[in-house]
């Protein structure tokens, strides 16, 4: 059986150190690999061209672009959430003077229509919301 000799032990000792190197190696490799998976257009590109095009010198900062643009992004969606609250929000009244329930989808207000007139045998027809993206009901 073999002992564990002197270069045995150090090189057990070594490759346990270089753990985290070899972590924080992938972690690097990680963000090309993500940059390539997600920009089709980089895909056949080298970590340097990469930087390149990014106008970076390095991985630092590289990532410091990409949280930047993941910020920008946040922003652009938040924005854009917002945009469609106020979409929601619709004005159409109804002969009774109500605010007319807006259905968000052709299929939403087809199905309402459907279960009201087979519960309460009231037949109902759909419109596009003039100014809105949404449906109405009326009456037929
Ligand atoms: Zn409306």
């Amino acid at each position: 059986m073999l002992q564990p000799t002197k270069t045995n032990k150090h090189f057990m000792n070594l490759k346990k150190s270089l753990k985290p190197i070899k972590k924080d190696l992938l972690g690097r490799e990680k963000a090309f690999i993500t940059i390539r998976q997600v920009y089709s257009h980089l895909s056949e590109l080298t970590n340097r061209e990469i930087l390149d095009y990014y106008h970076v010198k390095n991985l630092k900062e590289l990532k410091a672009h990409i949280e930047h643009i993941k910020h920008i992004l946040q922003q652009e969606i938040e924005n854009y959430k917002e945009e469609l609250e106020k979409i929601d929000t619709c004005f159409c009244i109804d002969s009774k003077g109500e605010f007319k329930y807006l259905y968000t989808t052709k299929k939403e207000v087809e199905k309402q229509i459907a279960h009201i007139q087979k519960t309460k045998y009231i037949k109902l027809d759909f419109y596009a919301c003039p100014y809105h993206c949404g449906w109405h009901m009326h009456r037929l």
